[in-house]
């Protein structure tokens, strides 16, 4: 386990988002492959090219609002600063896509707020190697942090169409670590468990025991828990050799419900 450390801010996710018209940035020309037959077959294009558009906004991203607002693990910054946040975005809100605030996705959900990815991420404490259940994949943008840092994602998510999207984005990307599954995640994935962390993007109103059931020793389950459209509180909850939990606040927050899938 590495350091900890924590964070005092308040963390406003999922609130109103003021939405204005976007300014699409213009693509970079990839090289013309030659026409001649002489000569070697031209490279694919990568997934992202070489000359990033977006790295001076990420890198003032991560300068103001991740180590600005307290993110200390340099390992957690290091991973937001590579990840291409503009990936995950809307075409509409690519003009916003490093600003410190959610985004629609569609469907009604959102990507997070980067301060709350690198906060949750942080809080996890995972190491390289580690197996991690995430529970809310919408765009796929905290599984991508996760699997910078080495570790082997699993993650659950309940809208079909946002489960097949995050699932062709990451491996477009070449997110090879993360498997993405279209279910219920207040099951869990116990196939796969148990697991060194868990991280929960969407509110319950309650903790779910099955997920608390696939953390193993020492794990850690980071989770926001309150009422549906109101604030909830972020919880670090540890599981102890002793089969006991130690929960530590880490603030208010604010996220998209937990939904369940409906009995037949
Ligand atoms: N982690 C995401 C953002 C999460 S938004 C990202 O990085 O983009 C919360 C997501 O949780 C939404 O996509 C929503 O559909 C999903 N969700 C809500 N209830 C769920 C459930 N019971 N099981 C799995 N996913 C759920």
């Amino acid at each position: 386990m590495r350091g900890q450390s924590f964070a005092w801010q308040v963390i406003l996710v999922g609130a109103s988002l003021a939405v204005g018209c976007t300014v699409v940035p213009a693509p970079i020309e990839s090289d013309t492959p030659s026409l001649s037959p002489i000569g070697p077959p031209p490279l694919a294009t990568p997934a992202i090219p070489a000359v990033d558009p977006y790295a001076t906004a990420r890198n003032a991203m991560v300068a103001d609002g991740i180590i600005g607002w307290g993110i200390e693990d340099p390992e957690v910054i290091e991973a937001l600063g590579r990840v291409p946040r503009h990936e995950f975005v809307l075409p509409e809100y690519l003009d916003q896509a490093y600003e410190n605030h959610p985004l629609p996705i569609g469907y009604g959900q959102t990507i997070s707020q980067p301060y709350i990815v690198a906060l949750m991420t942080q809080e996890l404490d995972v190491e390289a190697g580690d197996r991690v259940l995430e529970i809310g994949t919408g765009s796929g943008y905290q599984a991508a942090v996760l699997a910078e840092l080495g570790v082997e994602v699993f993650t659950l998510e309940i809208i079909g169409p946002l489960a097949t999207q995050a699932e062709e984005r990451l491996s477009r990307l070449g997110y090879t670590s993360i498997r993405v599954r279209h279910a219920d995640g207040y099951y869990g994935w116990p196939e796969e468990g148990p697991y060194d962390a868990i991280i929960v993007t969407a509110a319950p109103d309650h903790v779910p025991q099955p997920l608390l059931k696939q953390l193993g020793i020492g794990g850690v389950l980071v989770i926001p828990v309150g009422p549906v459209g109101g604030y909830q509180e972020l919880w670090r909850i540890t599981l102890r050799e002793d089969g006991t939990a130690q929960s530590m606040s880490l603030g208010g927050v604010r996220f998209v419900p937990l939904t369940r899938e409906e009995a037949p």
